[in-house]
């Protein structure tokens, strides 16, 4: 793809440019090349990031009367926090100037190019929670000096009158939008927010407390590591702090890691890590080990995005980005999509119910369509993708992002929406309706970064009771050799074991394509409608054709001899409903098709909510087990 091309083409000269070879760095320069080389193959992921950039206009520098309309130019990486008696402020990353008052409304983000500040962990609270509801617990644990460090006790001493903190930690309960939750926000001032016992100790008992009051976690971190002074007993707080949030996750808790400027080493190698949902704001250095060390290693200069949030966010690591401005709003919907009232609304928490399905499509009253037919109506350029159904029939939309290994993948939608006031786990595969868009999302063909990311928000939503939702409409799994190299087949098969085994409710529904294994890794579920256009194959008519016929250009007699349609699924078994179709295809009337998929969704889910979950996952074994056509003497 020629835009791919470019970004390969400008990233090789810089790499080589920078190279600085020599001394102690010479064992590094394989690791160096690797690197590079991995840059360079992992041009679909700047893509993501470029996808990511263009779907979410909302992640760009926070708004003003001045803002400009790009993320900021190169930023400093130590930077000057504003003196507090100035009347202005100057922004370190664009220079520029402003009021300290329109500065402080702004929640300390630059008004000109967007630069988040770092705020103490009191104004992180205060920015979040209801005004007047944080209780703090363990405000008097303090460190000792287990080693006796010369002069940590003085140094304790001094912060603690400096910052008006015991510890680099403030730990408690509070209120969001009414809704309570224990909360803990470290603090820069405080020795880089590093972890040291006191540190370690607070944390564990905020999530102990948490699992005691059945209350969600929502931490903000930001430290340097482990603290140095304390030696061998602060490496021991990322065991001890990971096991307080392994007893919450046990009990099907949530936990919010909201990672802010700067969060690495041992917190980001332990706690951080290790939320539901990892949340971070433009601009935040996340990592493990200092880019000034990977530098000294490798002899190279790492590009300026190296280790920023977008970075983590393109790699997989992070759900999502928010503004500051935002924050408060986004972790109040996220706490609502967690709360017992919310995730299975009564009838009057709901805006607009959905009418009940007035007798859901009947197969009879449709004209069925051959393979050929239903193959032009498909790739008609106004048919409705993943994208319309979405806005058509769900609201209070949150997508995450991430498979938390190596990339996002623009081809696969992952994240929680609500159909008709009830929370879902929605999964879907993404086409565009130009080539632009098809080259962002790779034609509706998943990496196996997406497969990852669908099974990691497929457990996800097992473990908080939601039940998942599939909108399938693709070719098939993308055919590459990154792909292969990051095993396309396992991640696809991990998705099937996990659908075999989930106990939560899985409705899916086949919009377009259902393409091979690609598309069988959401469709696994308790219910599947295809539209009466869609088809479901294991593999494309051209493939099929070429396969058997050594001739591709036979595709159409392929589509109508494969038995491919909707109509032929459901004659097999595979498919239990059609959901109807205008003539001349979806894209007629998409308001209508969306209405169908939607009673289709409603019907299924209520059905098997009434069920217990051992004998919804009985019924889906069972469902898959009969599936075959062979013959026994
Ligand atoms: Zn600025």
């Amino acid at each position: 793809m020629p835009e791919q091309d470019k970004q390969q083409a400008s990233l090789q000269p810089a790499s080589a440019g920078t190279s600085r070879p020599g001394g102690a760095a010479r064992n590094s320069l394989d690791l160096a090349n690797t690197l590079r080389r991995r840059v360079n193959q992992e041009s679909h992921l700047q893509t993501a990031a470029q996808a990511y950039a263009a779907a979410h206009p909302e992640v760009k520098p926070d708004g003003s009367s001045h803002a400009a309309d790009s993320l900021p130019q190169p930023r400093p990486f130590s930077y000057q926090q504003p003196q507090p008696a100035d009347l202005w402020v100057k922004c370190p990353a664009c220079k520029g100037v402003m009021y300290r008052e329109d500065f402080l409304t702004h929640h300390s983000v630059c008004l000109h190019c967007g630069h988040h500040f770092r705020i103490s962990a009191r104004e992180r609270l205060d920015m979040v929670l209801d005004p007047d509801s944080f209780e703090a617990c363990d405000a008097s644990l303090e460190s000792v000096n287990p080693l006796n460090f010369k002069g940590y006790e003085d140094k304790l001493k001094l912060l603690q009158s400096q910052t008006g903190l015991q510890e680099a930690v403030v730990t408690g309960r509070g209120l969001i939008d009414g809704r309570p939750c224990c909360i803990g926000a470290l603090d820069s001032r405080f020795m880089m927010g590093s972890m040291g016992s006191a540190v370690g100790e607070k944390i564990t008992r905020l999530f102990e407390r948490a699992v005691e009051q059945r209350l969600p976690v929502l931490l903000f971190t930001v430290s340097g590591g482990a603290r140095m002074q304390e030696g061998l007993l602060s490496l021991m707080q990322m065991a001890k702090t990971s096991a307080a949030v392994a007893r919450h996750q046990a009990e099907g808790l949530l936990y919010i890691a909201f990672l802010t400027d700067p969060t690495t080493g041992g917190v980001t190698a332990s706690f951080a890590s290790l939320g539901n949902y990892l949340i971070s704001e433009p601009g935040t250095i996340i990592g493990f080990a200092g880019r000034r060390v990977i530098e000294g290693t490798i002899a190279e200069a790492l590009p300026e995005d190296f280790q920023r949030a977008e970075f983590q966010l393109a790699h997989g690591f992070l759900d999502l980005l928010v503004r500051r401005s935002e924050s408060r709003q986004l972790l109040s919907r996220l706490l609502a999509y967690h709360s017992q009232d919310t995730l299975y609304p009564s009838c009057s928490l709901q805006q607009k119910p959905a009418p009940a399905p007035p007798g859901l499509p009947q197969t009879p009253d449709l004209r069925e369509h051959r393979g050929s037919e239903c193959l032009d109506l498909i790739h008609l350029k106004d048919r409705p993708n993943f994208n319309d159904y979405l806005q058509l029939i769900f609201t209070d939309i949150i997508e995450l992002h991430g498979d938390r290994c190596y990339g996002d993948d623009p081809a696969l939608w992952g994240g929680l929406a609500r159909l008709d006031g009830r929370a879902v786990t929605l999964l879907g595969t993404v086409k565009g309706h130009n080539l632009a868009e098809n080259n962002r999302c790779h034609f509706g063909m998943p990496h196996p970064e997406g497969y990852r990311k669908a099974r990691r928000l497929m457990q996800e939503a097992c473990r908080c009771g939601r039940p998942v939702v599939c909108l399938i409409d693709t070719p098939g799994a993308y055919c590459g050799v990154g792909a292969e190299e990051r095993g396309q087949g396992e991640a696809i098969a991990r998705c099937l074991e996990t659908l075999a085994t989930l106990a939560t409710p899985v409705a899916a529904v086949i919009l377009g394509e259902g393409g091979s294994g690609g598309a069988l890794a959401l469709a696994m579920g308790d219910r599947l409608a295809m539209l009466s256009n869609a088809i479901y194959s294991v593999i494309s008519p051209r493939g099929y054709a070429s396969l058997l016929w050594k001739d591709p250009g036979r595709e159409r007699e392929a589509a109508d001899t494969a038995r491919i349609t909707a109509f032929d699924a459901r004659k097999m078994g595979i498919c239990d409903q059609i959901i109807a179709e205008p003539e001349g295809g979806a894209g007629r009337d998409p308001a209508a098709v969306a209405q169908g998929i939607r009673a289709f969704l409603n019907q299924s889910l209520a059905d098997l909510l009434a069920l217990p979950s051992d004998r919804i996952l009985e019924q889906r074994q069972a469902r898959f087990r009969a599936l075959g056509a062979y013959r026994e003497s």
